[in-house]
Formats: structure tokens, C-alpha cells, sequence
């Protein structure tokens, strides 16, 4: 490299929003960092958090090379020692406990490095174990779930069209903190204020007035946990109103009266006494969603990781074919993405159930089993217990429930290897440790968030910085696990070629490429002409042609769904000694467990304080600022309470991704900033028994003094 000025444009992959980034560069030095005003979907937009893709490069505690534990110290040692050394200790672990003696785990900022998804699937392959499990479960499971059973497709997911609705209803999901989720909205504050300024509103259901509620026209307060009794009234009266409008998909879906006769014992009144809504409140939501011409029901994290998280994304689904908003401008469409475009064949579709896990019997879902087992599958004896793990960029430690169970599973590995470049809370357990290059030291085309954002666009940009001579991508060291654990099982493996070939044959392959849309005929090439991006447009209705379903309806009324229905029927009072619901809450300087060792993005008050109502308090004779201890069933943590009205009464709220203070974490975070996990508190017995997802919201605890 030189030590001439350039500017480089490409995506942020920091969180979901991908927006564009223009980063100027002097030699080997970033000199800064601002949004591209050029980006078809940002438009210039960024967030606090992007000025640490430079922390992320420069930082002197992420590893460049393999690092191999010895003792208590680490050890850098060369990649062909460290391939060959993991290769052998996960086939000798095999061949002594049997496949499903090693398990994987990936975390979510993998979906954000497109060599992760095009080549780790190799290694999964050659490994063969029924222990996978990754973030998905701790997630946005049930939105896979329901779009499997109901279009056929784990990633048919429509999204939003908020550009162009009049009115949007959010639950559980916090768009301005996040710049969305399972709907990639860079410039969330402009883009929602903009449905309020041509005359639309914008709805909030949430047990906390978010930074989202603030902005909205109305905001609802409800009582964790009972969504799904408001989601299947609002279906209930939809019906016996007369409210259900005409679709041009009613005619493609089956299951509608099947549906109409699940939910007839939620009523209004029922859905009010669980949640706190008035049954007004609920009603007139229900008939100003069904009479706005493009109006969209939304809900996420709050909605999806709580108990009955996959019967509320399911519901969510129902209504918004039932008032029409399925595959309508303004409604929820699918996207048109130049690579992977969902339709009826598309690989990946997706299963469920077809095997259990060996000790809470919880279901696969497309081959992942849940990640609340994971402890229990490693601590467990007996055969097919895990006894090596694999984890790709996750902190299993940090993000999982009960923490304290999933700490003690991994210290009690035979052999761990992580492919990781940072020695956080769960990799100072790894035996080994491979480090990727950096994000701006590869090539990257947003492989997920451009399937979910609400703007069809495409983009793929070149490295900003050359790797080192001895460094390896991701997808390298997947190549050369791959390769080495063959060899040593006595197979063959041919190495893939890079990320960029196999996504540009897709493209080529897909909708834009030439045999499809010849006028177009998009290729890798001319997507690399493009730094910018290309824009392919708003979102358009195309659900008629890609419904994946065996028979080709979609099916409004699964019958495993349908069964879940009895079981928040029959769901007995809470006999808890626990007397407050926990729930989370985003921030926009974080994204999960990640970048808390960037100064610019924790400085200032600490963020990991308990929200708690000034009456809670007041009842238990405690302080705003006091010192508190939160319990749970499995966990207990301690930290400063804040008094505030933001959240409602008999519910606390604490921040997801913190508590770092572990021996033997490599990473420069101030004592002070380290924080407190809420994952101390969570519980790996509270989930959604439908699919295993973990409930990591609505968890009761007791606060006391500390
Ligand atoms: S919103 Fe997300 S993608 Fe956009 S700049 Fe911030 S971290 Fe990056």
C-alpha cells in the first residue's frame, strides 16, 4: 500500500441496516468514515457504531494469527499447525464418541461475513453432527418457523414496506435504536417519521416507551410475555366484525376458516386481563389496521423470544393476509434480491423436527437444534454427549440463558476451537483459536440483509486493505478445515472457490442475470463498476409466483401452530415466587455482545442500569440509583436501578450483551464499562416450547437491596 489518499465505498456489516459507508483511507491508515450519500437505501445515513470499523481493523487485542492455549497462557503457532492439531483432535473425538460428540455454535455477526455462509456449510458437511446450534434460537427462530410452514420457505419473509404504508404497528421491536431486524431499514427515525408526515401513524406495543414509541403516534403499554393473547382477539374480531378484506392471495390460501375457528375463544375482554390493554385499545387497532388501504402489522424481538413467540410471528402473519397487507404496496412483500431470491425450489427450505435433542428431546429446525440445549448436550453423560465444540464468531457465554450453566459446560470441554479473532468470555475456553482477517481486509456482498431490506437493492465491494502475506478469509480456513479433517476421516474434499465466484454464478443465475432479465444481465462485474450499489427498486408484489408449499397454497393454518393454540389456553397463572417480568432493551452504540471494547462507543454513564417504575421501587423501599440485586430461578446479578416511567409497573428492564468481568478475557475493556449480563438471569427451562427458541424476555425475578 502507498500512503495515497483514497476512498473506498462499501456496506457497513455492524449490524442489519448494511449502509454505505464512504471511508477514506491514507496509506494503511483510515482517515475517516461518513455515509454514502450515493447508497440507494442509506442514502448517507450512518450510526454511531461505524466509526468503529476502524476500531475493529486497528485494534492490538484481535488476534492475526492462530493462538493455541498452554497452560493458562496463549501461544501464537503457525495456521499449519493449527489446522492439522484441530483437524486431528475433532476426528480422533469422533472416532472415539461418534459424530455427534463435537457440536457447532455460530454467532450472528457470521451472517454479516459473507465467506462464513458460503463455506462453513462444507465444513458442517464433513463434520456431520446432529449438535448444531447457533443465534437462530436465541432469535428469530419463530420467523423462520412460520415462514417455512406457511410459504415454504424458512426465508420467505415479508417485510415491511415502510417507504410506502400509511400505517405501521410495531410489538416488541425498537426500529431506532436498531435500524431494524428481520427488515433492514437504515435511517429508521427518517423513514418512520415519514409515514407520520404524509398523514399515516405509526403504532407502538412495547412494556417500555422505546426511543421507537417516542416517536410514534400512539405507544401501548403491555405486559410482557402476552402478545399472542392480543395478536389472536385482534384475529378473533377480525372475523366477527366482518373486517377481513379482499386479498388476491385468499385465493392461494387454505386454512382461513380452520383459523377462524382456533381463536374463537379470544375475546377482547381475555386478551385485555392478560395484557393490560383495554379491549377498546385492541379493537379500535384491529379496525384501523383492516380499514387503512396500506397499513402492516411488525413484531420482533420482544414478540419472538418470549414463550409464545413462534404462535405471535404465526399470528402477525394471519392478520396481515387477513387485512390484506400480504403482498401489498405499503403492506409486507417479499424481497427481490439479485442473489439467493426465495421461490418454490430454492434450496434451504427448510424442516423441522425431524430429530430431537438426546436430552430435553427440544425439535430441529432446519437441522439446528435449540440453543437453550446446548449446555445440557455438553454437561450430560452418555452417548452422543458433546465433547469438542466448534463455534464460529459467537460468545455463547454471553448471549445464551443461563450464562452461568453455558460457563460451566464449555470449561468442561475435552477440546474447543474457535474460529474467532477476540478472546472474549466464551473463547478463553478454546483450546485453539483461528482468526479471520478483518472486515476491511476481504471483499463482502450482503448475503442475508439484502434478502430482508425494504428496498430491493445489490452491492459488492473489494477489500480496503490488503491482508497480511500470512494471514487466511474465513472461507480459507473453512477450505483447509475441510480439507484436513477429510483426509484424516479418508476422504476428499475439493476446496470451493472464493466467495465473490460462487455469489456472482448466482447472480448470473438469478433474477437480474442474464437468461432471466436479459436487458439487465447483472453480473459480478458489473456490480463491481458499481461501488455505490445498484437500485433495484421498491419492493413489488410477487408472492403468487414463489409460494413454496408442497401443494402451492399458502397454509394459514399449520397444524402444529394451530395445536400451540390450547396450550396458551390452557397456560396455568403464574405461581412464580418472582414477583417482576425482565425484559431487554437495545441501544444504539451496541449490537448484541459485540464492540464493547471500543472506548467512543461505551464511554459515558453506564448503560447496563435496571429500568424499574418509581412505584416498584417505592413498594420495596428502594432508591433511584440504589444498588440491587436481580434474581431469577438460575442467577442472580447486581447493579444500579434507574427509577423511570419508561417502563410499566411490575416490569424491569436490563440490556442484553454485557458482563465481560470473566478471568482470562483478552480484551481492553475498562473495569467500569464491563457491565452486567441479563443472561445470568434468563433461564434455559423458560422457552417457547413449540420450537425451543429461548424466552429471554418476560423472565420473572425478584429485586432486592443489594
Ligand atoms: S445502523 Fe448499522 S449498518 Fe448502519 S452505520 Fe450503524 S452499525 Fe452500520
Amino acid at each position: 500500500m502507498t500512503d495515497t489518499n483514497k476512498t473506498h465505498y462499501r456496506a457497513c456489516h455492524l449490524c442489519e441496516a448494511i449502509c454505505g459507508l464512504e471511508i477514506k483511507t491514507r496509506g494503511s491508515e483510515i482517515t475517516s468514515i461518513k455515509g454514502d450519500k450515493l447508497d440507494p437505501v442509506s442514502q448517507g445515513f450512518i450510526c454511531p457504531k461505524a466509526t468503529a470499523i476502524a476500531d475493529i481493523h486497528t485494534d492490538p487485542d484481535r488476534l492475526r494469527m492462530p493462538h493455541k492455549r498452554v497452560g493458562d497462557a496463549w501461544v501464537e503457532i503457525s495456521w499449519q499447525e493449527a489446522i492439522q492439531l484441530t483437524a486431528e483432535k475433532l476426528a480422533a473425538t469422533q472416532q472415539q464418541h461418534g459424530n455427534d460428540s463435537v457440536g457447532f455454535f455460530a454467532g450472528n455477526p457470521g451472517v454479516h461475513n459473507y465467506g462464513n455462509l458460503t463455506h462453513g456449510p462444507a465444513l458442517r458437511r464433513i463434520i456431520k453432527t446432529r449438535n448444531n446450534y447457533s443465534a437462530t434460537s436465541l432469535d428469530q427462530l419463530p420467523h423462520q418457523l412460520t415462514a417455512w410452514a406457511m410459504y415454504g420457505h424458512q426465508f420467505a419473509l415479508p417485510i415491511p414496506d415502510v417507504d410506502q404504508t400509511d400505517m405501521m404497528v410495531i410489538m416488541g421491536g425498537n426500529p431506532i435504536a436498531s435500524n431494524g431486524s428481520i427488515m433492514t431499514i437504515p435511517n429508521a427515525p427518517k423513514r418512520l417519521k415519514a409515514i407520520r408526515e404524509r398523514g399515516g401513524q405509526v403504532i407502538v406495543i412495547d412494556p417500555r416507551r422505546t426511543e421507537t414509541a417516542d416517536a410514534a403516534s400512539q405507544h401501548l403499554f403491555i405486559k410482557p410475555g402476552t402478545d399472542a393473547y392480543v395478536l389472536l382477539a385482534m384475529i378473533n374480531t377480525l372475523f366477527n366484525e366482518g373486517w377481513v378484506q379482499d386479498s388476491h392471495l385468499h385465493d392461494h390460501t387454505k386454512g382461513l376458516q380452520t383459523v377462524k375457528a382456533s381463536v374463537a375463544d379470544f375475546s377482547l375482554q381475555l386478551a385485555e386481563s392478560k395484557s393490560g390493554i383495554t379491549a377498546n385499545e385492541i379493537k379500535q387497532l384491529t379496525q384501523q389496521l383492516a380499514t387503512t388501504e396500506r397499513a402492516v402489522l411488525y413484531g420482533r424481538m420482544g414478540v419472538s423470544v418470549q414463550e409464545f413467540g413462534a404462535l405471535c410471528q404465526w399470528a402477525i402473519q394471519v392478520i396481515n393476509l387477513l387485512i390484506g397487507a400480504t403482498d401489498t404496496v405499503g403492506g409486507a412483500l417479499l424481497t427481490s434480491p439479485a442473489f439467493a431470491y426465495v421461490t418454490k425450489g430454492t434450496p434451504g427450505a427448510g424442516h423441522f423436527a425431524r430429530f430431537h435433542s438426546r436430552v430435553s428431546q427440544l425439535p430441529e429446525f432446519s437441522g439446528e437444534l435449540p440453543a437453550v440445549a446446548l449446555a445440557e448436550e455438553i454437561l450430560t453423560p452418555g452417548d452422543g454427549q458433546i465433547k469438542a465444540m466448534v463455534t464460529i464468531a459467537g460468545n455463547p457465554i454471553i448471549s445464551s440463558a443461563n450464562a452461568g450453566l453455558m460457563d460451566r459446560a464449555f470449561a468442561s470441554l475435552d477440546f474447543y476451537v474457535a474460529i474467532d479473532f477476540y478472546i472474549n468470555a466464551t473463547t478463553r475456553h478454546a483450546d485453539i483459536i483461528l482468526p479471520p482477517t478483518s472486515p476491511l481486509e476481504h471483499d463482502h456482498y450482503d448475503i442475508v440483509f439484502l434478502r430482508l431490506a425494504v428496498r430491493n437493492s445489490a452491492r459488492m465491494n473489494p477489500a480496503i486493505f490488503d491482508p497480511a502475506s500470512d494471514a487466511l478469509h474465513d472461507w480459507q480456513i473453512f477450505n483447509a478445515l475441510s480439507n484436513a479433517i477429510a483426509q484424516l476421516k479418508g476422504g476428499d474434499f475439493n476446496e470451493l472457490p472464493a466467495p465473490d465466484l460462487l455469489v456472482g454464478m448466482g447472480i448470473e443465475h438469478d433474477v437480474y442475470g442474464a437468461q432471466k432479465n436479459p436487458e439487465m444481465a447483472l453480473n459480478l462485474d458489473k456490480l463491481k463498476a458499481e461501488p455505490h450499489g445498484i437500485d433495484l427498486g421498491p419492493l413489488t408484489p410477487s408472492m403468487v409466483d414463489r409460494i413454496g408449499t408442497d401443494d402451492g397454497y399458502i397454509d394459514a393454518a399449520p397444524e402444529f401452530i394451530i395445536q400451540d393454540i390450547a396450550r396458551l389456553l390452557q397456560k396455568p397463572a403464574p405461581a412464580s415466587e418472582h414477583d417482576l417480568l425482565l425484559i431487554g432493551r437495545r441501544h444504539i452504540r451496541s449490537n448484541n455482545s459485540w464492540m464493547h471494547n471500543y472506548h467512543r462507543l461505551v464511554k459515558g454513564k453506564p448503560r447496563w442500569q435496571l429500568m424499574m417504575h418509581p412505584q416498584d421501587l417505592a413498594e420495596r423501599g428502594l432508591a433511584d440509583q440504589a444498588s440491587v440485586t436481580i434474581k431469577s430461578r438460575v442467577g442472580e446479578v447486581t447493579t444500579t436501578v434507574i427509577a423511570t416511567d419508561e417502563v410499566m409497573r411490575g416490569v424491569v428492564s436490563l440490556p442484553h450483551g454485557w458482563g465481560h468481568n470473566k478471568n482470562g478475557v483478552k480484551m481492553r475493556i475498562a473495569t467500569e464499562q464491563k457491565g452486567v449480563n441479563c443472561n445470568e438471569l434468563t433461564d434455559e427451562k423458560f422457552i417457547d416450547q413449540l420450537c425451543g427458541n429461548a424466552a429471554l424476555n418476560g423472565v420473572p425475578v425478584t429485586v432486592v437491596a443489594a
